[in-house]
């Protein structure tokens, strides 16, 4: 007999779905606190095939939150590189940190406590709390109201306003003392069957139900505000040599990417003239160096913080040996680049480098 009651059918069917149809993620097995919490932090802008690897390799090395806080911070960012996005790593360092002083090394179980952690929103203390401690929280990100948002057509735009109303709905379909698995299954749902352009609705275990399918509305759900699409800039990079070594300057802390070596770059406008001759006045600027332009290396695209950009590596000589203005810089050699935590948008022009003759 068909189940009749709403919550009931969505969430048995869904549960049913996911024990069968969920895939096989190094994080799903001993889901503990520590290893949910790690994955969490990993997969916050980040898909669930990349994330694996750097998940294998971090457990592997740091087994416990003490680990991670004791850990030197240039060790942390080379394992991290290419997961991008690297203010989660400061801040996943000093909630361990927090975790061992204030919680004897113990994922808090209070959700106020769980979101007063170093970088740790609602979403990810809900995912924490309900996958490892099954505790009734929401773990609401894009993949879970988009379900929502089709599932029961809700017209309000997902990316703007309070989440409370997509909240809400989780809570009225969460089956009691499943939490966990019932999050899951939602956000997995979105991963595999609810996709953000072509949801395949055919093999989706909750269509009979759904009412943006049976309303014909599916193409308006979820709905969004418009959004401005940011302009493309133009990144001069300056790759400085000299006796075949690379000048490399540390990021600082506070902004993108802090603690992780970079080349020297400068967003070039069109007011600015000619760009080698613009870069050239900005390295004098920053270090006090008088280079020479000798050669472009090809260009390359790029996307980080919603940003799109365009990095236009120039290769500098510098024939003279010169006082170097700046803390934090640092001549090294080619071949020790592949070993130095370097941001993704640097790291190919660095393999670039590294790899010329
Ligand atoms: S029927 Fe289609 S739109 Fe509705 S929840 Fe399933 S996959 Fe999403």
């Amino acid at each position: 007999m068909k189940n009749t009651d709403p919550r009931e059918s969505f969430s048995t069917a869904l549960i049913s779905w996911y024990l069968l149809n969920r895939r096989d993620l190094p994080w799903r097995e001993n889901p503990t606190a520590y290893r949910v919490f790690m994955s969490e932090v990993m997969l916050q802008q980040t898909q669930a095939s990349r994330v694996v690897p750097y998940y294998e390799r971090w457990m592997k090395k740091f087994q416990d939150y003490s680990m991670v806080a004791s850990a030197c911070m240039d060790t942390l960012l080379l394992m991290w590189e290419g997961l991008g996005y690297y203010s989660r790593l400061h801040s996943l360092v000093n909630a361990c940190k927090h975790i061992v002083k204030n919680h004897r090394g113990i994922f808090p179980s209070d959700y106020q406590e769980a979101i007063s952690l170093p970088g740790v929103g609602p979403y990810t203390a809900g995912a924490v709390l309900s996958i490892a401690y099954n505790l009734p929280y929401p773990a609401l990100d894009v993949n879970v109201k988009r379900v929502l948002a089709r599932y029961c057509d809700i017209d309000a735009p997902v990316d703007r306003g309070p989440d409370a109303l997509y909240r809400n709905k989780v809570l009225f379909f969460m089956p009691p003392g499943k939490a966990g698995t019932f999050n899951q299954s939602v956000m997995e749902l979105g991963a595999l069957c609810c996709l953000p352009r072509s949801p395949r609705c055919s093999e989706c275990p909750v269509k009979g139900d759904c009412l943006a399918l049976s309303r014909g509305s599916l193409e308006h759900r979820p709905r969004r505000v418009n959004r401005i699409h940011p302009r493309k800039r133009k990144i001069l990079v300056a790759v400085i040599l000299q006796n075949g070594n690379v000048f490399l300057r540390r990021r600082l802390k506070g902004g993108l990417w802090p603690g992780m070596w970079e080349f020297p770059h400068w967003e070039w406008d069109e007011d600015s003239g000619d760009e080698a001759v613009a870069l050239q006045n900005f390295i004098f600027r920053e270090h006090g160096m008088k280079p020479v332009f000798r050669n472009l290396l090809p260009s390359i695209t790029c996307s980080y913080s919603g940003i799109r950009a365009i990095m236009v590596p120039f290769v500098f000589t510098l024939n003279t040996s010169q006082e170097i203005r700046g803390k934090d810089v640092y001549w090294s050699e080619r071949s020790e680049i592949i070993n130095m935590p370097i941001p993704s948008t640097h790291r190919k022009i660095a393999d670039i480098v590294s790899f010329a003759r």
